[in-house]
């Protein structure tokens, strides 16, 4: 090929991508785009300036939010004179879009500090501000598309303070570190669950932290609530059947109506309601209200109600805690840990819940398992393994107190997740999940995101992590 003639393909590239950039209505760019614009600041910063003129001065854009509610979370900005502020940032193409989307009686969107848009539109609000960037650009709408076409992650310079110290660890140093802090986490989950059984016992701590990780992360609380009162509904239910229809009277979420479009979902809450009919009144101080429950953003493998068939489950089984007790004894070898767990949590299948995800989704033409390995994964790192390890502390049993922390770090990585995500971005400077090798690796950055990240702002103001990073790494690397 030659040379001096230019790549037939990037041309083409170039023009597929300076005309997707562009909208139906030639002149609005897509809104990923000014997500893109804003998370990547290719902007004229010193020029910025609200649509109620105050100047604007972007210490930082926030962080990219995959989780609904406002675009970017904790940006710092300066309007005008005025002091710094921390706040989100939403995104829309017009200004109108904040009632429009209703942003403005949304409780999400409280923390929004500034609407950022393609231009203003109708009558613009002054709360948040609005910062129309059409004028602002510091290149063309068709030339950012490509620049910002692949981009992923974080820029450089929005890198935490800590990520220089960090990457001159090597990976024996790092994995120290992240073990480290890892351990900090184990042993404050342990001493909760400590703290718990000195007033209720060993076994209702369990059950109550095997709820608590079943309700993660919406629904935390009314699984809590549902473990604590145990004692008050668990008795005269024997059969699987019978705890889940007691288990989805108390929770509230046993839906009043029948589907009338799901034959086999009415079958079961007709069967459901005849067990609950007999007992609700019984029950009724510990039962629910069905507004404590969350629906929003689940997916439907994480719907509380197939979380409560799970627990069904392990209730009618009369040895899951002895199970747990006896697991801790043998040796296993690292690679079959996971598997040995998941047999003691695993359920064979349930007539119903196996084939629905939801009372009105269709039935599935392939079974589909109530527990998956990320859930044993979070099940032992958060309750299984602290569980056992304080028990043993608690009972001066070392052997198996060091066998569980033995466990606990040979653990394999969990599934990733936002915090983490950002997290390996921020402190360690890459998106690929690959960086941390084990669960207790991934706790660790946790860690370190809790008792410093949390403590700062975007811009890293007052952290002491990197100087203590680079303190301890010193004398290791004279
Ligand atoms: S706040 Fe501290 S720990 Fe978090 S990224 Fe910034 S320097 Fe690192």
């Amino acid at each position: 090929m030659d040379a001096r003639a230019e790549n037939f393909y990037a041309v083409w590239r170039t023009r597929c991508r300076a005309v997707n950039a562009l909208h139906d209505d030639d002149s609005v760019p897509p809104e990923k785009l000014l997500q893109a614009v804003w998370q990547h600041q290719r902007l004229r910063r010193d020029a910025l300036k609200t649509s109620d003129g105050k100047t604007l001065r972007v210490l930082h854009p926030g962080f990219a939010s995959a989780e609904g509610g406002p675009d970017f979370r904790g940006a710092v900005l300066q309007l005008g004179d005025e002091k710094p502020v921390a706040g989100d940032v939403e995104i829309d193409l017009q200004s109108a879009g904040w009632r429009a989307h209703g942003h403005d009686k949304n409780q999400s969107f409280k923390n929004v500090i500034l609407h950022v848009v393609w231009e203003a539109s109708g009558k613009i609000e002054t709360v948040p501000s609005v910062l129309p960037l059409k004028n602002f650009l510091d290149a063309p709408v068709a030339e950012l598309a490509l620049a910002l076409e692949n981009e992923s992650g974080l820029p450089a310079a929005l890198r935490g303070k800590c990520s220089a110290p960090l990457s001159e660890l090597n990976s024996s140093q790092l994995a120290e570190l992240l073990n480290a802090a890892a351990k900090v986490r184990f042993e404050n989950k342990a001493n909760a669950i400590l703290a718990r059984a000195k007033n209720s016992g060993w076994e209702q701590a369990l059950w109550e932290n095997l709820f608590k990780a079943l309700g993660y992360k919406n629904n935390v609380w009314p699984m809590v609530n549902l473990a604590e009162t145990k004692s008050r509904w668990r008795g005269g239910a024997d059969s699987v059947f019978e705890i889940q229809a007691r288990l989805l009277g108390v929770s509230g979420l046993l839906p009043d109506e029948l589907t009338r479009s799901q034959k086999s979902s009415d079958t079961f809450l007709r069967r459901a309601w005849d067990v609950w009919w007999r007992d609700r009144d019984e029950f009724a101080d510990c039962t629910l209200p069905r507004a404590v429950w969350k629906f929003h953003g689940l997916r439907p493998a994480n719907h509380p109600q197939r979380r409560l068939a799970l627990a069904s489950h392990w209730l009618a089984r009369k040895n899951l805690v002895s199970k747990i007790e006896n697991w801790c004894a043998p040796e296993i070898p690292d690679k079959k840990l996971l598997d040995s767990l998941h047999e003691i949590f695993q359920v064979e299948r349930d007539d119903f819940w196996s084939w629905h995800w939801t009372f009105k989704s269709a039935s599935m033409i392939k079974p589909q398992p109530l527990l998956g390995e990320a859930r044993v994964t979070d099940l032992a790192v958060n309750v299984v393994l602290p569980w056992l390890w304080v028990r043993a502390k608690e009972g001066g049993n070392e052997k198996i107190l060091r066998a569980v922390e033995r466990r606990f770090f040979a653990w394999p990585a969990a599934e990733d997740n936002s915090v983490l995500k950002l997290a390996r971005q921020r402190l360690l400077g890459t998106s690929s999940a690959r960086v941390l090798k084990s669960a207790a690796q991934q706790q660790g950055l946790m860690q370190i995101v809790r008792d410093f990240c949390e403590h700062s702002n975007a811009i890293c103001a007052d952290c002491r992590f990197p100087d203590l990073v680079r303190s301890w790494q010193a004398p290791t690397t004279i």
